[in-house]
């Protein structure tokens, strides 16, 4: 079974619409739950995002491997579509050393030495049985600003995706690399457009959100976008502030991933659609309001209020903290979850402008 794409309605460059897969088919656009291993270490499940609105969640190709993971669906108990991420920027943030040669990238962790090439990380992928595969590619620093390097991190990409399709391509991404360069994301996007017509299934936006300022971003988004084969589902890896997914959206993006929404909940930040709230400052000690009113997540339907909350972050039992976390995740979970369901909505009725303009004047106030 491969990925399917229908896209149903049009707004600008936004659509929204419908990706199916071995493991049942979700609504774009969205936003995955990212289950790293600091998630699955904080005692949420998979299970526990379904009820939430989440329909997709992603995996880290390294931790699989490195936990000797099985089946994928089986050992996280979760039966809808699973992405994988390459593995390569989990490398480069966990190991202690790395280095990345023409055939693919060694690295050490805990004194061990492994070795990943483009065909090893697909073969990780299927073994578990991954729904949407993200293949090996070579990820860059923005902050040097080297168009040399930008050009390595696409002819490296474009390298490993040869060797990697001659293991098959079903259920498989490819990654435009090329840092802030247009020039190296334009050979990049050819490259890309080159596999999508001889059958490729959907593409990725890789290297983003390294250190660039928002506009980067949206600039690297935009143009990327305006020139990809038209067709096919386009995911942004590692992108997923709330402005953020309304700007990619906005410029033409379907799928998302990001640690921030369960990471910042974790750190007492609470995303609600009047703003962010930081459950650490002193003013919620008094707060007596519900976390979000309005909010259907568990916490909010409970009636928690943020002074609650607050003290259940500070509390001395470690039980407690960690069920503080898990109730401030979930509501951060189900606030993307509803924001997503907000901009499908406007594009159906092809009022997103307007959603965006009224989500981001009360959302920034
Ligand atoms: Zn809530």
């Amino acid at each position: 079974m491969s990925i399917g794409f229908e896209i149903k309605n049009r707004d600008g460059k936004a659509r929204s619409g419908v990706i199916t897969t071995g493991h049942g088919s979700m609504r774009t656009p969205l936003i995955t739950v990212n289950f790293t291993p600091a998630l699955l270490r904080s005692g949420l499940k998979p299970s526990d995002v379904k009820e939430l609105g989440s329909e997709l969640i992603l995996v880290n190709t390294l931790h699989a491997y490195l936990s000797g993971m099985r089946d994928v669906h089986e050992d996280l108990g979760w039966e809808g579509p699973v992405l994988a991420d390459s593995g390569g920027f989990q490398m480069i943030s966990l190991a202690d050393k790395m280095g990345a040669t023409a055939e693919g990238v060694e690295f050490e962790i805990n004194g061990e030495a492994h070795f990943f090439d483009p065909k090893k990380v697909l073969e990780i992928q299927r073994s578990i049985g991954v729904d949407m595969m993200m293949p090996l590619d070579y990820v860059v620093s923005v902050r040097t600003h080297s168009l040399a390097l930008f050009l390595t991190s696409v002819t490296q990409t474009r390298l490993w995706f040869g060797q990697a399709a001659l293991t098959g391509t079903e259920n498989l991404y490819y990654i435009v690399q090329g840092g802030t360069s247009s020039v190296a994301r334009w050979l990049s996007v050819k490259d890309a457009n080159r596999w999508l017509r001889a059958g490729v299934e959907a593409v990725a936006l890789g290297g983003i959100s390294l250190g660039e300022t928002k506009q980067e971003i949206y600039d690297t988004v935009k143009f990327c976008c305006d020139r990809l084969v038209e067709d096919r589902p386009r995911h942004l890896l590692g992108v997923g502030d709330p402005e953020d997914l309304l700007e990619c959206v906005e410029r033409g993006i379907d799928t998302f991933d990001c640690v921030s929404t369960t990471r910042l909940a974790r750190h007492g930040r609470v995303w609600t659609f009047g703003g962010v709230l930081r459950l650490r400052q002193e003013q919620f000690g008094r707060d007596q309001s519900v976390l979000e009113p309005g909010c259907d997540c568990p916490t909010c339907r409970a009636g928690e209020s943020r002074a609650a909350l607050r003290e259940g972050l500070r509390d001395v039992n470690e039980a407690v903290v960690r069920e503080t976390k898990l109730k401030l995740m979930k509501h951060n979970i189900r606030f993307v979850n509803r924001l997503m369901e907000g901009i499908r909505q406007a594009i159906e009725v092809g009022e997103l402008a307007k959603f965006k303009a009224e989500f981001l004047a009360i959302y920034k106030r």
